[in-house]
């Protein structure tokens, strides 16, 4: 008899988005002349930028030439790409990252998901509340966890992200190996310091854990002193891995890439107590399960960093940000705590309403959607996230109707 993998079972059935879209379509059965503006969901909107359609094009291009064809490439990804990202994203802002510590994958869901399986199965991981919840539920599904109860699974140290610590959590109580942490905040759009970010890296080193660092957001960091990547702090080589992603700067979300950053130092241990790399272990795991990202995409993700592609990309996220900007500047003239909206997407809004009970009034006042907050956790309760990608046009009229409403 085949017996399946029974944590799968303690998986909470994620509802959010598909009651969202129900709670949706039934006020546009009730009120079909209704225009409704979708403030919600955290994919782009806005077309591949002009340099990377360029290069994906001359690169399907030679797919079809004898002599530019190419089959599998290394899963690593290309020496062009890993090479771009390691001088533009790291070396140029102080970071010693090396190509070879590069690993290009098709997205940091994936990165982000899959990195857990490196890691022994009683290792104690702390996970920020509220969060993307891919963190969290790849850990119930290798067992991590006990059961769900009261919101919450047993055995994982949530680190809460309030209003009490403005959104960057404290350090754990408990001790913990596995930290995860992701800045400019999904779903809250807060951002930390190097100040801040320091006393993770202190701390990991300090109790032989390993940071696992979301920089997706990397992009809307438009503010000088924030750092962009965990590398630009001190010791962060030994103890953090950090996952990039073009999906959210150059809008490759349909098109697929990421990347994966483990240096060399970063190191993780055996039973018997001996340092072990984990950079070997990545490169395993990514060539035993993975075979590249496909040669056009890669090309075209080559041309983010070209002079043409650079700019390009700033002002896409740039336009992103303008958005951003005037849904934190009119949240905040009603009155509203909130946190984000500069050098992030997303604004996370605070209420002394239920989330859901938040969501059904926009919706059924503004005609505007959003997404509550406590379907990222349980401190998400209270709040609901709006989002910045959507047309500059759309942006002001969702605002204008808010404004009405409330
Ligand atoms: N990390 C965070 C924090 C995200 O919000 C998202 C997507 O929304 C991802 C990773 C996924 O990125 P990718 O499209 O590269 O899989």
């Amino acid at each position: 008899m085949l017996k399946i993998n029974e944590n799968y079972l303690k998986l909470q059935a994620s509802y959010l988005f598909s009651d969202i879209a129900k709670r949706v379509a039934s006020f546009q059965e009730q009120h079909p002349d209704k225009d409704i503006i979708k403030l919600g969901i955290g994919d782009v909107t806005k077309p591949l930028p002009g340099a990377c359609i360029k290069a994906f094009h001359t690169a399907v291009d030679e797919m079809g030439t004898e002599s530019g064809f190419h089959g599998y490439g290394p899963e690593q990804g290309y020496e062009f790409l890993r090479q771009a990202i390691a001088e533009n994203d790291f070396q140029a802002r102080g970071a010693k990252i090396a190509a070879d510590e590069i690993f290009v994958s098709d997205g940091a869901k994936c990165d982000t998901g899959n990195i857990q399986e490196l890691f022994s199965i009683d290792a104690r991981v702390a996970i920020p509340d509220p969060v993307y919840p891919v963190y969290l539920d790849t850990n119930v599904m290798a067992g991590r966890t006990g059961t769900f109860a009261d919101g919450r699974y047993q055995g994982i140290t949530y680190l809460d992200s309030t209003h009490a610590n403005n959104y960057v959590p404290d350090l754990p109580a408990e001790p913990v190996d596995l930290i995860y942490l992701c800045f400019p905040n999904n779903p809250t759009g807060s951002t930390i310091s190097k100040e801040q970010l320091k006393i993770w890296v202190d701390y990991a080193k300090e109790n032989k854990a390993l940071i696992l660092f979301d920089a997706a957001y990397e992009a809307f960091i438009r503010d000088d002193s924030l750092p962009h990547s965990i590398y630009e702090i001190e010791g962060a080589r030994e103890v953090a891995i950090e996952f990039r992603s073009f999906s959210k700067n150059a809008g490759f979300t349909g098109t697929r890439c990421a990347y994966t950053v483990v240096p060399k130092e970063c190191t993780a241990y055996d039973s018997a107590g001996n340092r072990q790399s984990v950079h070997p272990l990545w490169n395993r795991r990514h060539c035993t399960k993975f075979n590249g990202v496909s040669y056009p995409v890669q090309r075209a993700a080559e041309a983010v960093y070209s002079d043409e592609g650079k700019a390009q990309v700033r002002e896409l996220v740039g336009s992103y940000l303008k958005n951003a900007d005037l849904i934190a500047r009119v949240i905040g003239e009603l009155g509203f705590d909130y946190v984000g909206g500069d050098n992030s997407p997303y604004i996370w809004i605070r209420s002394d309403r239920d989330s859901w009970n938040f969501f059904d009034m926009l919706l059924n006042r503004a005609g505007v959607v959003c997404t509550p907050g406590a379907g990222f956790g349980k401190c998400g309760q209270g709040y609901i996230r709006l989002s910045a990608f959507n047309s500059y046009e759309n942006v002001e009229r969702a605002m204008e109707r808010i404004r009405q409403a409330l």
